[in-house]
């Protein structure tokens, strides 16, 4: 707010933020600055501001004004019910990610002790989830981005999860003689130059986390050509991909020999994460 005096109070910067950002971003805002409760912040207009605490609140207004997303600017976002710590090396965690926890969740038969690999883990979201959610397992995380792993190895022992945390281009650091009861993956699946890549939040994100070739297939092509060897007998490989990439994706997984091929669809409806299982 360069031609602006700082916002004094609760109500002022609430003010200074109306027509520029949402009410509830500039609401989370003036928390994250102020340690505020929600109800404080609905109820208390007059309460004022430190100079440090407008001048913080000024600043994230502007930058959220100019597009930065409200998960980097704070520095965290839920997934699955828990915080976890993002920034700009990593993909901010989505919702419809979490298909993938629940549809490995529904396999894992009760008393067992799976092998898990997560494939390009961003901020460890879905390893540090399936960690928490079934203890026994035993969770490897990988990404080629050593800052990405950083991230993941903090939320994992911020969280309390147990996750091998490995630096790897997909399987290539991976011994050979691994093997896993389940691969996950939420790869890039965008295609190179899609005008969704220079909208919204998705502009700060990695691009290496987002776009993938010219059908946005080239990863999954990847991982599908190698996973099978990864897995054990009756593993199962599961996929994120684009709203229109299922009919693909499926026929990527029949071609590598996967069975029970079956693609789920996600809150909205949209089909969203392929399944095959190794024979
Ligand atoms: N679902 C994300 C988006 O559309 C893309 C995530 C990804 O490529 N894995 O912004």
């Amino acid at each position: 707010m360069p031609d602006r005096a700082l916002p004094a109070s609760f109500g002022e910067a609430l003010a200074a933020a109306r027509g520029r950002i949402p009410a509830s971003e500039a609401r989370l805002f003036l928390r994250e600055v102020s340690g505020a409760s929600a109800a404080q912040i609905a109820a208390w207009p007059e309460r004022t501001l430190s100079a440090e605490q407008a001048a913080r609140f000024a600043d994230l207004l502007a930058r959220r004004v100019a597009g930065e997303p409200v998960a980097y600017l704070l520095g965290v976002r839920e997934f699955y019910g828990r915080d976890f710590q993002v920034g700009p090396a990593v993909l901010i965690p989505r919702p419809e990610t979490e298909l993938i926890v629940d549809l490995v969740l529904a396999r894992v038969v009760p008393g067992a002790a799976p092998a898990i690999l997560d494939l390009g883990t961003g901020s460890g979201a879905l390893a540090v989830t399936l960690a928490l959610e079934r203890p026994a397992a035993t969770v490897t995380a990988v990404d080629f981005s050593p800052a990405a792993l950083a991230i993941a190895r903090a939320n994992a022992a911020a969280l309390g999860a147990s996750v091998r945390c490995v630096e790897s281009d997909w399987f290539a650091a991976l011994d050979a003689g691994e093997r896993f009861d389940f691969i996950v993956s939420n790869p890039p699946y965008i295609v190179d130059g899609d005008p969704h890549l220079s909208q919204g939040d998705v502009r700060f994100e990695p691009a290496s986390a987002l776009a993938s070739g010219p059908a946005g297939l080239d990863d999954i092509r990847r991982i599908v050509a190698a996973a099978a060897a990864f897995l054990l007998p009756g593993g199962w490989l599961m996929l994120e991909h684009g709203y229109d990439q299922a009919e693909a994706v499926r026929g990527l997984l029949r071609g590598a020999g996967f069975g029970e091929v079956a693609s789920e669809r996600d809150l909205a409806g949209i089909e969203r994460v392929t399944c095959g299982r190794r024979p």
